[in-house]
């Protein structure tokens, strides 16, 4: 293992944990955070920002050009949790990850040391990205081994592990949720409708854990 982790840190609950968590095994953290033009942006850039002074981890941004979502989010009810695949399908912004994964992949190859490459992914169930599934995180560390100089590994520690595991998670590992962001409509606090917000809602009573977040409605 490298003991230099760079994890892309959105600010959000997920990434946030596995930074807290990669904070326990490895002895530097680069939290990797992009900016492409998301609505959400400086709430986002907050919490990764606040975590990384936490960790004592060196905060990097990469500036994009904007990518936009497939549709535009609804304002859900928790009883439209039960089917939330059209919701994912307008949320998703296509191909996300795997060019977040290409900018780290290049970005690793220029630093001295060899350095792995954490992600948040978690199980998504239904509402599956085509982008987070088991088999992308192979294939991308197949690319890895024939792309780059140093072949850093990519990590998914979170993938088998649906919300209310990682927010059990992160209540053993202490990370402050209050500080983290989910949300993907609203420029000030958590919306409390869209299906992010509506999904850590959920998780928190789940987890059977009492939610910090304060919301809007
Ligand atoms: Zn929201």
């Amino acid at each position: 293992m490298a003991q230099h982790a760079i994890i892309l840190c959105s600010g959000g609950l997920d990434s946030t944990t596995v930074a807290y968590q990669a904070a326990q095994t490895y002895d530097t953290l680069t939290l990797l955070f992009f900016n492409y033009q998301q609505p959400t942006i400086e709430q986002e850039r907050q919490s990764a920002q606040t975590a990384a002074q936490s960790l004592k981890a060196e905060f990097k941004e990469i500036t994009l050009q904007k990518l936009d979502m497939a549709g535009t989010p609804n304002k859900l009810q928790e009883k439209d949790l039960k089917d939330t695949q059209e919701e994912s399908a307008n949320c998703y912004i296509p191909a996300r990850n795997l060019i977040f994964l290409s900018h780290a992949l290049s970005y690793v190859d220029t630093l001295p040391e060899k350095a792995d490459i954490l992600v948040g992914f978690k199980n998504e169930g239904p509402e599956h990205y085509p982008d987070t599934t088991p088999a992308f995180v192979q294939q991308v560390n197949q690319i890895s081994q024939e792309a780059t100089k140093t072949k850093p590994k990519i990590l998914a520690p979170l993938i088998k592990m649906d919300k209310e595991d990682i927010i059990q998670l992160a209540t053993n590992l202490k990370v402050p949720l209050e500080n983290t962001f989910s949300c993907y409509t609203s420029d000030t606090k958590h919306c409390g409708t869209c299906l992010n917000c509506q999904l850590r809602k959920a998780g928190f009573k789940w987890a059977n854990q009492n939610d910090p977040t304060a919301y809007l409605e």
